[in-house]
């Protein structure tokens, strides 16, 4: 076990639904330390840029449009096997498939609109990390 951070958006439909609180319960019920947050209205360069793995897929121009739709939450998060622990309580991309008691089968509303996102590795979540905080804005 080591303490790492991943990095974590609860994105458009959780917002809009006034959610941020009920997400960032179970984050810090699953052991993840919130270590910086804010919210933002991502522009579309930058949803762009950050979703830029996926940018052959099919679904890349309407993600994009539903990452800009409204604002979201962008945070660091510490723990234990954070990255690990954050996709465990997260739950399956499509919430039709996510285990009870993840936020997505609680709280998502459809394969893309499914409220939060999550690094999928320690090493994309330093790139992700760096892509929206400034070293001095992450307060362990
Ligand atoms: N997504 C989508 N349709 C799909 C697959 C993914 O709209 O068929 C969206 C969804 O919001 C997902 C994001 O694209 O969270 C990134 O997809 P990925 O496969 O990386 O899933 P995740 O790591 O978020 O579970």
């Amino acid at each position: 076990m080591t303490t790492e951070r991943t990095f974590s958006i609860i994105k458009p439909d959780a917002t809009r639904r006034n959610l941020t609180g009920a997400v960032t319960k179970m984050l810090e019920e699953a052991g993840l330390r919130v270590v910086a947050s804010k919210r933002i209205h991502m522009t579309r360069e930058q949803a762009e840029g950050f979703y830029g793995v996926h940018k052959e897929r099919p679904f890349f121009a309407d993600l994009v449009g539903f990452m800009i739709s409204g604002p979201v939450v962008v945070q660091v998060l510490e723990g234990e096997d954070a990255v690990a622990a954050n996709r465990k309580v997260m739950g399956a991309t499509n919430p039709a498939n996510a285990e009870p008691g993840t936020i997505r089968k609680e709280l998502a509303e459809s394969i893309e609109a499914n409220s939060v996102h999550g690094s999928d590795s320690a090493e994309n979540a330093a790139i992700e990390i760096a892509f929206f905080f400034q070293p001095e804005e992450i307060v362990g």
